[in-house]
């Protein structure tokens, strides 16, 4: 597919004018124009203005036709090209092809994200004849920290935090050279002006004796962390904890003063090979590893390393090193190092300095540190492949600020901002038709996480020259982004959008996937944690007929009590004798079970209160989530049943369980078999597990492994959430539109093995499945499903103004 529009067709020469929109400040595109314009021997100028790159060029037909092919397919590592606009030019150009001054004062174009230190640079680091051999700070307009600097705009050295470093001469003449790598590159220094790494204590003691073989600090730090020290790193976005991840004892100090008892750590490794002595990774593994996003990867890992880098799961989160400091330190380890946030337990990641003294001296004698400052907090991001895709579960590092272009339809999509949601939590600009979706946050919960929450919001408005015209925002009364955008709402004449969290979850999906504004309605299947649901209940296995605008609920999991609410989701066994109590009843199943340790075990628990919690309808909301259901298994199983470490543990110690023949081979018989019904006074088909604990209790008496037990549980699952899309397609009648498109989401989603066998039966049964990849499926993603549903409200009602009509099929809600 051409960019082209209007080439102008001429005998002899032309001249034109290329406007080039896209990522393309910053990233060193405009040396590239210039050098490809000398080699052509063309005449004209390139610049910088408020849409992106201006170009004017004069030359031969077929120079000019080179010249544009050349600029395509030449384009610098970190550009995107979204399009490119030609009209033919009649005033004078320039002889020599040159880069003119910028003009329009201040862009809104892009920050780009950070990128990874590219292989130019990786040259220079480890050449001794370089000027910046083992300089940790090297980087050039193909790579280098972006956001994670940035504290104004337009994005130049004065408003970043290198303000401080005023460039030596070297760097200022490649600085000016159109003709060098580091041509406007606004991060670049040396050893001679740049910042500098160092060696410290925490507890404020020198580093002394036995460096007499070392070459500098970052030389330092790597020996520490081979004699088995944890050492605190500063890295580009945030404090990192690093150690041997080969060593058992030092990765269980880690974890024991880190206070993390189960999460899983993240590794970074000197290259390649060593992953792979790890881990299977395959080709488009590979891709994500050493792209310039450079995110932690999940990937099927062996036993070999100490069981606690990662407790219970299946798969290790590998990375390479992202920035030369972290390139320097690994370069001479061939073993993997644990690299993960410097924080405590559920704390963010510490940025600042002094914090991290505070923080991080309890866990980690040595911090190698340096003099500039973190602008910004950016996690690292994180990537699964499942069913042949890169799939964002964490957006971060390398992937924001982005923007993400919204489906036809919205173009002229006012300015707004959604909140987001709680956990998780991200925010989303629409501006000029695409969504700026932010860097994960994490659980507002957390008062420092909040904090940073409503900073970055601050920061993104001030670096996109934002001007919303309404908020949006998910309709739990609890949620603390919700609480902040009614705040605003009142404080402000912004007019406040409320959306459904689920519905936010499918838009989010159907966004990303460039289902255009005016699309048929969709299945939604959002299998999910919690969202506050319509009825004043929690949702959370969810089947709804949605598009942007309007939404009808066709089906959901049955609903179980949660007894003790929050404690219910940390606590799994609650939720499992909430399932058995709901479904056969606490007296039919210790009466039919009574040989199990399961039953004697929840026999010893304060049972009687639970019943009488969830008789009284005390602090026991009801749920139709799929997430709690895992834990329910997770916890009969016994694979985590008193208490989650972190959210989600219970299903993803149940995935790793899961035994891959049984799974692939087993009679589908033999799965666990779940039944739909209408129940309630709604008459809404529910998924009903009754059928599904008979069959899991009969195995758990014939003593059958945990590991054959997880596998039907996972593909009884998959069938039924099949099924009930394949009854609701069948059905006619008034439930609004028909659909043939599906369309996955919610954070169950992040089960490969439950996944892959939804897409996989749906596409058998010729559904179009929509799922998510560049947005996570979890609420990391709902602030772009907000924010497209607020847009698709917003241009609803300019279009009612004009036309006076209002369009709403029974069985929907819309937006309110
Ligand atoms: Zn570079
Ligand atoms: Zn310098
Ligand atoms: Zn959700």
């Amino acid at each position: 597919m051409s960019l082209h529009q209007g080439v102008v067709h001429q005998v002899e020469s032309v001249a034109l004018e290329i406007r080039v929109r896209g990522r393309v400040q910053g990233v060193g595109f405009r040396p590239m124009v210039w050098r490809i314009a000398r080699d052509l021997d063309l005449s004209g100028e390139v610049l910088n203005d408020a849409n992106g790159v201006l170009v004017r060029v004069g030359g031969s037909e077929k120079s000019v036709a080179a010249f544009i092919d050349r600029m395509e397919r030449e384009r610098p590592p970190l550009g995107r090209i979204d399009r490119i606009e030609t009209q033919p030019f009649y005033g004078d150009l320039p002889q020599l092809f040159s880069i003119a001054e910028s003009v329009g004062g201040a862009s809104h174009t892009q920050v780009a994200p950070d990128a990874a230190i590219c292989v130019a640079c990786v040259d220079e680091i480890t050449d001794p004849f370089q000027r910046r051999f083992r300089y940790p700070f090297t980087n050039c307009t193909h790579c280098g920290p972006r956001l994670g600097i940035v504290k104004g705009i337009p994005f130049d050295r004065a408003r970043t935090t290198m303000a401080p470093f005023a460039m030596c001469e070297a760097c200022g003449a490649e600085y000016r050279d159109p003709a060098d790598r580091r041509f406007h590159a606004e991060a670049i220094g040396c050893h001679a002006c740049g910042p500098k790494a160092t060696l410290l204590r925490l507890d404020g003691r020198l580093v002394s004796g036995g460096q007499h073989s070392l070459r500098d600090s970052v030389d330092a730090a790597r020996s520490l962390i081979e004699m088995g020290e944890i050492v605190a790193i500063k890295g580009l976005g945030g404090y990192q904890l690093t150690c041997d991840a080969t060593n058992a004892d030092t990765v269980a100090r880690l974890r024991r003063s880190k206070r993390r008892d189960a999460k899983p750590f993240a590794l970074m490794a000197r290259d390649l090979d060593i992953v792979r002595s790890y881990c299977s990774v395959g080709g488009e593994e590979q891709r994500q590893l050493t792209g310039a996003s450079a995110p932690i990867v999940l990937l099927d890992g062996s036993k070999r390393l100490p069981e606690a880098v990662a407790p219970g799961l299946a798969t290790l989160g590998f990375m390479l090193p992202t920035t030369p400091l972290h390139f320097l330190i690994l370069e001479h380890l061939d073993r993997p190092v644990v690299m993960t946030s410097g924080n405590l337990a559920d704390e963010p990641q510490v940025i600042d300095d002094a914090a991290a003294r505070d923080s991080l001296a309890g866990i980690a004698p040595y911090a190698l540190v340096h003099d500039r400052e973190i602008a910004n907090r950016v996690d690292d991001s994180v990537v699964r492949v499942m069913a042949g895709r890169a799939r964002v579960f964490r957006r971060a590092r390398g992937f924001a600020p982005a923007p993400i272009p919204l489906p036809p339809g919205f173009e002229a999509a006012p300015e707004l901002v959604a909140m987001g949601g709680q956990l998780k939590a991200t925010f989303c600009l629409v501006k000029d038709g695409a969504a700026i979706l932010s860097q994960h946050q994490g659980d507002l919960e957390d008062a420092a996480t909040f904090d940073d929450y409503r900073k970055t919001l601050a920061l993104y408005t001030e670096l996109f020259d934002h001007a919303p015209v309404a908020l949006v925002a998910d309709r739990h009364p609890e949620y603390l982004s919700s609480k902040l955008a009614r705040e605003l709402a009142q404080t402000s004449p912004l007019p406040l959008i409320e959306v459904q969290h689920h519905h936010a979850h499918v838009a989010a999906c159907l966004a990303e996937n460039g289902q255009a504004l005016d699309a048929p309605a969709v299945l939604g299947v959002v299998l999910d944690g919690l969202g506050w649901g319509d009825d004043g209940t929690l949702w959370g296995g969810e089947f709804l007929l949605a598009d942007y605008r309007r939404y009808g609920r066709l089906g959901s999991f049955r609903p179980v009590a949660m007894p003790g609410g929050a404690q219910a989701v940390r606590e799994p066994w609650r939720n499992l004798y909430a399932h058995l109590a709901a479904g056969m009843g606490w007296a039919k199943f210790a009466t039919k079970f009574s040989e199990l340790d399961l039953c004697a075990d929840l026999s010893g628990r304060p049972y009687t209160i639970l019943d009488a919690m969830i008789r009284g309808g005390i602090n026991s909301p009801m749920a139709s989530s799929c997430g709690r259901l895992f834990d329910a298994v997770a916890a009969a199983l016994n694979i985590c049943r008193e208490r989650q470490a972190y959210e989600g543990e219970a299903a993803a110690r149940l995935e790793a369980m899961v035994d891959r023949d049984t799974f692939r081979l087993e009679d589908e018989s033999l799965s666990y078999p779940f039944t739909i019904e209408n129940t309630g006074g709604s008459q809404l088909p529910c998924i009903e597990p009754l059928a599904m604990w008979q069959a899991l209790l009969g195995d758990l008496v014939s003593k059958t492994p945990a590991r054959v037990m997880s596998a039907r549980f996972h593909k009884g699952l998959a069938r039924a959430v099949v099924a009930m899309v394949t009854n609701l397609a069948r059905r006619d009648g008034n439930i609004g539109p028909r659909f043939d498109t599906v369309a996955l989401s919610g954070g169950c989603f992040q089960n490969r093995i439950l996944f892959e066998e939804i897409v996989r039966r749906l596409e058998q049964k010729n559904f179009v499945v929509l799922t998510h990849a560049e947005v996570p499926a979890n609420d990391g993603g709902l602030a772009l499903g907000q924010a497209a549903i607020g847009a698709a409200h917003l241009i609803n009602v300019k279009a009612d103004q004009t036309e006076g009509s209002t369009p709403c099929a029974s069985g929907f809600q819309a937006a309110s």
